[in-house]
């Protein structure tokens, strides 16, 4: 008898086997419809294979179903996923059928001819309505217009029978990119690169790039060249373009538009499902060439995907920290690997994992140098607070003051940057110390005074600001510490009634649209000062912006987690990166009270390279990655003891290991988090280890109760 392994989205680790009746031809990759209790559900075939007869007895699939079967590549794709990941891989392929999921458009109505039937009395209005229609399906409205008629002489007609209303299914057309439409003439290094990137394509194997230059360089421009030829040799080939936030999809696919006359696919959690469904469809029917989406667009089912670009490929956002939990840029990698295809990572800051690639040879390192054209490198001061103490309850110091006002002056834009969100990070009572948190979370409530609100950034509880302390009960006795966004533009406002300010945060800016129209203000010029959090900080390009104020330098190094330093490198170099990128020079200043810090002495010098040999030596003396390999394993439950119960089982259970050590258990440093109690366990492990293995091994010796939560993250991110 024949048998099919059918993933089935459900937290189980493996397929479940059923029989494939006979007659039911079924293949790796087909949609199917199975028995699970009750009810049927839909899965996807992993494996088909012959048995002689078991005496356990399997249920039947009940049906194949009509949906395009899963690329052999996804399903290699979503497998390796799971086991890299350590997550269900039902539910990985769930993840890669979650477009198909979505509701399709809802269809048009339309009208067309029947037959050839004719109307019973011909006047000139009648007659020019067929003619205007022809074979066609028009909109009634549509074919009134262009046959200058009202719309009772359509409705006459359909009345006679001549004309009957249709609805079709609205099916998007995604227009071939035109290679030729508007090329550039590339410098002489980005013309390397892009030749290099197309040989890597053309060679027909899996070839891993690193696209490296500082930022305002070209790369976008040398990477999209590298399309255009891809496209040239190969019509159908497929690209993806992945971007670490959403808000930065606008201006690339703008880009795109105008370098191939042709707008891409876009895939994201802001756009519609019903355009999501569209898009997966045309994807799996190799109507769709170029895709510029978030990490989950690695699901999408690609049938001659050529090359992926991740661009800005050090952010943090392409980790995927709820759900399934994986790394965008990791998983790219695996995905080009298994389509044999090319990848290129795209940074002016790189990660540390990256250049470790790039140095060991495994990764090409395509380099390009000075920024394209004019533009120069910005100048990069650092402001010492101690010597420049700003007045108290406010946050600039007079030279970054002065400087405003000169970039004021001259009519250009001011960039001033903080990673906070909000007014005030803390509010606490000025009588008995207390500070507010979130009453079922450990995180200090920030205030927010454009909503007048105090809210979690981790959970996104809010309460309005009380008129008393809720712990001693003193009345206005509540201030607020520390600055954030909202209180520097305060301090802007104050200090430059007649500048045009504005405020660039997730909260001012939360969704694509109202960041495209902020942008478009800033590149108009209608914005003289604008307060920014990272989501301003990253890959956009301000031509009239010469000045970046970044309000607390040191905010970055006081985490102390293992990327603390990378980070802060990284957010700063892509801040301060943000002046000076047209004709007008650039300058930065930091704040900073310990100016002697080597991450700022790196920035301040411009020597990238200094950075990461200090910073590499120090990964490598402690085994921490890339030098070695983490993992994390996070108990939670509301239930106090049960979270005990499981964290010392864990610490029981651990197998025998040789260089690879645990760590923990220990309460995480978010202990309380909606309610649930967390505690942490953590896995160093050499790199030739077999992190996965030991992992699975020690996971299946202990029992989890249904009230305990387990969630494993293999390179974790954040330590919290
Ligand atoms: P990066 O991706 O490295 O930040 P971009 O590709 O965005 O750099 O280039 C920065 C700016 O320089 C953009 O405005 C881009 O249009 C322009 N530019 C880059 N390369 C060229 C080129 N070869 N010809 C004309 N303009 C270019």
């Amino acid at each position: 008898m024949k048998v099919a392994s059918v993933l089935i989205p459900l937290p189980v680790p493996e397929a479940f086997d059923y029989e494939a009746p006979e007659g039911m031809t079924l293949a790796r990759g087909d949609q199917v419809a199975v028995p699970l209790g009750p009810r049927l559900i839909r899965g996807v075939v992993s494996e088909v294979f012959e048995t002689t007869g078991s005496n356990r007895r399997l249920k039947s699939v009940d049906s194949r179903l009509d949906d395009p079967a899963l690329p052999a590549g996804v399903m290699d794709f979503v497998e390796w996923a799971g086991r890299w990941t350590l997550s269900p891989p039902g539910e990985m392929a769930a993840t890669a059928l979650k477009g198909l999921r979505a509701p399709s458009p809802r269809p048009e109505r339309k009208v067309r001819r029947v037959g050839d039937r004719q109307p019973a009395r011909a006047t000139p209005a009648r007659t020019g309505v067929l003619e205007a229609l022809g074979e066609r399906a028009m909109a009634g409205a549509d074919l009134a217009r262009s046959a200058g008629v009202s719309s009772g002489v359509i409705k006459g007609l359909i009345d006679e029978g001549v004309l009957e209303i249709v609805e079709i299914a609205a099916e998007a057309a995604f227009d071939r990119p035109d290679p030729d439409h508007a090329p550039a003439t590339l410098n002489g290094d980005q013309a390397a690169a892009a030749a290099a990137l197309v040989d890597g394509v053309t060679g027909g194997g899996f070839r891993p790039f690193l696209l490296d230059g500082v930022t305002g360089s070209g790369k976008t421009e040398a990477y999209l060249e590298a399309i255009a030829r891809v496209l040239r040799a190969d019509p159908a080939a497929q690209i993806l373009i992945l971007l670490p936030e959403i808000a930065l999809t606008q201006a690339l696919i703008e880009r795109i538009t105008a370098r191939f006359g042709a707008a891409p696919a876009e895939w994201h959690s802001g756009v519609a499902p019903p355009r999501r469904r569209q898009v997966w469809e045309a994807v799996v029917a190799g109507r769709c060439n170029i895709v510029v989406g978030a990490r989950s667009a690695l699901f999408l089912p690609f049938v001659n995907l050529r090359l992926i670009v991740v661009d800005e490929e050090h952010d943090s956002s392409f980790k995927q920290e709820e759900g399934l939990v994986y790394h965008g840029r990791d998983l790219a990698v695996a995905r080009a690997r298994i389509e044999k295809a090319a990848v290129v990572l795209a940074s002016a800051t790189p990660s540390l994992e990256t250049l470790w690639n790039a140095q060991a040879g495994r990764y090409d390192w395509l380099k390009l140098g000075a920024r394209h054209g004019v533009a120069v490198m910005p100048d990069i001061e650092l402001l010492d607070l101690r010597q420049h103490t700003p007045d108290p309850q406010t946050w600039l110091s007079q030279p970054l003051r002065l400087a405003v006002a000169e970039t004021l002056a001259r009519g250009e834009q001011t960039l001033l940057f903080l990673n906070r969100r909000g007014y005030a990070p803390v509010v606490l009572c000025r009588v008995c110390g207390h500070r507010l948190t979130a009453p079922d979370t450990d995180s200090w409530l920030v205030e927010h005074r454009y909503t007048g609100r105090l809210v979690c950034h981790l959970t996104g509880f809010s309460m309005a600001r009380p008129k008393q302390c809720p712990s001693c009960g003193a009345e206005d006795s509540l201030v607020s510490v520390g600055p954030g966004v909202e209180r520097v533009e305060e301090e802007v406002r104050q200090l430059f009634p007649e500048a045009r300010t504005a405020v660039f945060s997730s909260d001012t800016v939360p969704d694509a649209k109202s960041a495209r129209a902020l942008i478009q203000r800033m590149t108009d010029g209608e914005i003289d000062i604008l307060v920014a959090t990272q989501a301003a900080a990253k890959g956009h390009n301000f031509p009239r912006l010469t000045l970046v104020g970044v309000v607390d330098a040191d905010l970055g190094l006081r985490g102390g987690d293992l990327r603390a330093a990378e980070r802060t490198y990284q957010l700063l170099a892509q801040a301060t990166g943000r002046a000076g990128r047209a004709d007008r020079p650039g300058r930065a200043i930091l704040q900073t009270w310990t100016p002697e810090h080597p991450v700022l002495q790196a920035l301040a010098a411009g020597d990238r390279d200094a950075f990461v040999e200090a910073e590499m030596a120090e990964r490598e003396a402690a085994a921490l990655p890339p030098f070695g390999r983490l993992a994390a394993i996070i108990v939670s439950s509301e239930n106090a003891a049960a979270v005990e119960k499981v964290a010392a089982d864990l610490a029981q259970a651990i197998p025998n290991a040789e260089r690879l050590e645990v760590y923990g258990p220990a309460d995480a440093p978010l202990a309380l988090v909606r309610g649930r109690r967390r505690k942490r366990l953590l896995v160093r492990a050499d790199r030739d280890v077999n992190l996965q293995a030991f992992l699975r091994a020690w996971l299946t010796r202990v029992k989890i109760p249904a009230s305990v939560r387990l969630t494993v993250d293999v390179d974790p991110y954040s330590f919290l």
